[in-house]
């Protein structure tokens, strides 16, 4: 580990490193203006105008040769992203002119940026709260538009407003019950109770909301695990090629794993999937597969969403009836495939492996007939009760998850200690609480520790 003086200036290239047209290397800091002007041949950068362009050339100071024709940004504090003086290097000499501007800039007076370091100064000089810290990084990772709008929302402070407008209330009740215990002659406890069970009520009720948008939350900013299952020859590996054709697929390299890893997702009408063990799917002409029921086994553990695919132009066999036994607990959209042959296998016959009001979904993946009632399926399936337009307020990750969870515990423990006859200032004390752990969602009472974990998470340039 090295040491870190905060608020030192510091670069980063904050483009996706690789042979795009343009990319930029990113100053932050006091120094930001001097250090760039030691090896920027144009306008003298600290007198020109804020929130201006500035055309010219990257030279090595040392050298004096010319490494790129550039565009620079000038934007001084505060009105930047991390409210310092920023500097932002437009080159298009690809990436080897790219970390040479980079290491001329180290070389010149500026530190190397930690991953998320940006967002770090802009979230510790209060341009921004934790929650749209964390959107930031959302962002990055947006998979579909869907997910992108939640982020923005996000990042505009919508949950964070919501989330300080609960602790206002909180405070309220809790002045209150103050003034009530310092006064004994306005001690009235049954009327401090209510009011403080009344609170509990209603910011439970709010938490209770936000948690309803959690899993959906959760689907837009990881992708819904999906495997797609079913006996060899029902059509799997067809209907993987359906879902990853027409602009639908994404795929992702996993970060810090080798090219061979690879996530593949979907999207779904908003909803990203990420498919399961697609490798197992995937055909070579002269293979013949054994994709049974053991790799499905392996496959449905992770799975948070399960394709059944069945044959509708056989019978049942056994293995089909051990897969739909095995994915009777699982979210699930049976679909009857190859409709476009005479039946063999009707809903009737599969009443018995069904749960109350199941619908199997009758398809034919070779002409197409029912896709879009499947992609209509998958979306309904989660975006049930919810309208996810830009205003959505939705939770999007576990840290949040979690600190509501545990904020909605702490109110329990309010009216559990009120229905036992607890001592106000008892009860007080988990008011408080949960006062704090609304808090930690968007920072206003974070550790220090839990605050550098968060941004190291972010990718280097952000
Ligand atoms: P998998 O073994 O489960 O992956 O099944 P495949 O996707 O490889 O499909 C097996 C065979 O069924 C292939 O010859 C497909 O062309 C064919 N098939 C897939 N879907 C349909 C369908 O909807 N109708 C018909 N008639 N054939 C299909
Ligand atoms: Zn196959």
């Amino acid at each position: 580990a090295h040491t870190v003086t905060e608020y030192d200036t510091i670069a980063a290239i904050s483009t996706p490193i690789g042979e795009g047209a343009i990319s930029i290397v990113r100053l932050s800091g006091e120094q930001s203006l001097t250090i760039a002007n030691r090896i920027f041949k144009g306008k003298d950068l600290a007198q020109v105008a804020s929130h201006t362009i500035q055309y010219g050339h990257i030279v090595d100071p040392e050298t004096d040769e010319v490494i790129d024709e550039v565009m620079v940004s000038v934007m001084l504090a505060p009105k930047t992203f991390t409210r310092e003086d920023v500097i932002e290097i437009n080159c298009h000499g690809g990436l080897l002119a790219t970390n040479r501007i980079l290491q001329l800039l180290l070389a010149n007076g500026a530190r190397a940026a930690e991953p998320g370091e940006y967002t770090k100064r802009a979230f510790l000089n209060g341009r921004i709260d934790l929650t749209q810290a964390e959107s930031v990084m959302d962002l990055i990772r947006a998979k579909t538009d869907k997910a992108m709008h939640v982020a923005l929302n996000q990042l505009d402070g919508n949950l964070a407003h919501l989330i300080q407008n609960l602790r206002q209330e909180i405070l309220q009740v809790l002045a209150q019950v103050e003034v009530n215990i310092d006064y004994p002659e306005y001690d009235e406890d049954e009327l401090t109770t209510k009011m403080l069970l009344e609170k509990a009520d209603i910011v439970d009720q709010a938490i209770s909301e936000l948690l309803k948008t959690a899993q959906q939350g959760k689907v837009l900013r990881e992708g819904l695990a999906t495997a797609i299952i079913g006996r060899p020859n029902v059509g799997k590996s067809s209907l993987l090629n359906y879902l990853l054709h027409e602009d639908k697929a994404i795929v992702t390299d996993v970060a810090g794993t080798t090219r061979d890893v690879i996530e593949e997702y979907v999207n779904i009408n908003g909803v990203p999937l990420k498919l399961i063990d697609t490798a197992g799917i995937h055909h070579t002409e002269d293979k013949v597969e054994k994709i049974g029921v053991d790799r499905s086994r392996q496959a449905l553990e992770a799975a948070e969403l399960v394709l059944l695919v069945l044959n509708q132009s056989e019978a049942l066999t056994p293995e089909d009836q051990e897969l739909l036994t095995l994915t009777k607990a699982k979210k699930r959209i049976i679909l009857l495939n190859k409709t476009d042959l005479p039946t063999a296998l009707t809903k009737t016959m599969l009443q018995p492996y069904l749960h109350e009001g199941e619908q199997p979904l009758e398809i034919s993946i070779l002409t197409q007939l029912g896709t879009k009632a499947l992609e209509r399926r998958i979306n309904a399936l989660f975006f049930a009760g919810i309208e996810t337009n830009q205003n959505t307020v939705m939770v999007t990750n576990a840290r949040q998850i979690g600190l509501l969870r545990q904020a909605q515990q702490a109110l329990n423990d309010v009216r559990q200690g009120i229905a036992a006859g607890m001592p106000v200032d008892l009860v007080q004390i988990d008011m408080t609480s949960c006062w704090d752990k609304l808090g930690e969602i968007t920072g206003d009472s974070a550790p220090d520790e839990l605050i550098t974990q968060l941004f190291s998470q972010f990718c280097l340039g952000k």
